[in-house]
């Protein structure tokens, strides 16, 4: 609920007043945000605000990190973190990130 209260926050900061009509969300699989529950959130934050009623998409990255012990990268798809060689002595390159990656405004007619 905190991160998307934070990216509401952003947006709205952003937006100067202005309608929106939908966010584009990037978030990795390893940022310990769960999709459906962001969405959630959403809906309660924006209430009574620009974002009413705006669409959120979010796109999911998978998680990637590199193995210290054999010097190779895999793919990780939650937080155990074992590289395939059996080694955990890895480190996480990509999957933390959460990222506005585009927001829409709605189209106001001139006045
Ligand atoms: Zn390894």
């Amino acid at each position: 609920m905190a991160i998307t209260q934070s990216v509401v926050d952003m947006v709205v900061d952003r937006t100067a007043g202005r309608r929106v009509a939908s966010v584009q969300l990037q978030v990795g699989k390893l940022a310990g945000v769960v999709a459906d529950a962001m969405r959630f959130c959403f809906e309660l934050a924006t209430s009574g605000t620009v974002l009413e009623g705006a669409r959120l998409e979010i796109e999911e990255t998978p998680g990637r990190a590199a193995c210290r012990a054999c010097r190779d990268e895999f793919d990780v798809a939650d937080l155990v973190l074992l590289c395939p060689c059996g080694s955990a002595d890895v480190r996480i390159v990509a999957g933390r990130e959460l990222l506005v990656t585009s927001v829409q405004m709605v189209e106001e007619p001139c006045a």
